[in-house]
């Protein structure tokens, strides 16, 4: 995967991504403006990073997809989400706390210290929020 910079690794991106990622056959911009309640011009600022580090595309209806470079980067993004999860339920938080605290911290912690957190919980196919997904490079095949 390609280096995530801090422009890209924010909280604000990492919703958009993520809501991008959940719809299939693609998004308009405005759509998201709308879901998340924010201005048009933010989103476009937003898009145009996401799609200058290559993690977007638009077809010629100006509607939002993922390349595989962001189809790749929103499944590591869901992955970091529910391995932080899933450490702060098994320390004792409710699943709806734990998802909340993961939401405020995920974009402040890199691969390195999730693939360590992913083996000290076992390399953990499930947290509260869905399953996740291994990485071969972390939890073997
Ligand atoms: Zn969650
Ligand atoms: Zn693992």
């Amino acid at each position: 995967m390609k280096y995530m910079t801090g422009r890209i690794d924010t909280p604000q991106k990492i919703r958009f991504l993520k809501f991008i990622h959940s719809r299939e056959s693609g998004v308009k911009p405005g759509e998201i403006a709308q879901n998340f309640g924010i201005r048009a011009s933010t989103v476009t600022r937003s898009l145009h990073e996401l799609g200058q580090a290559g993690y977007i595309r638009y077809d010629s209806y100006k509607m939002v997809f993922l390349t595989d470079a962001g189809k790749d980067l929103t499944r590591f993004l869901q992955r970091r989400h529910r391995i932080l999860s899933l450490m702060f339920t098994r320390a004792g938080l409710s699943e709806h706390d734990a998802c909340i605290q993961a939401e405020k911290i995920e974009h402040l912690v890199p691969k390195v210290h999730i693939d360590q957190i992913c083996r000290s919980l076992g390399h953990p196919s499930r947290a509260a929020c869905g399953v996740i997904d291994h990485d071969p490079l972390c939890c073997g095949v």
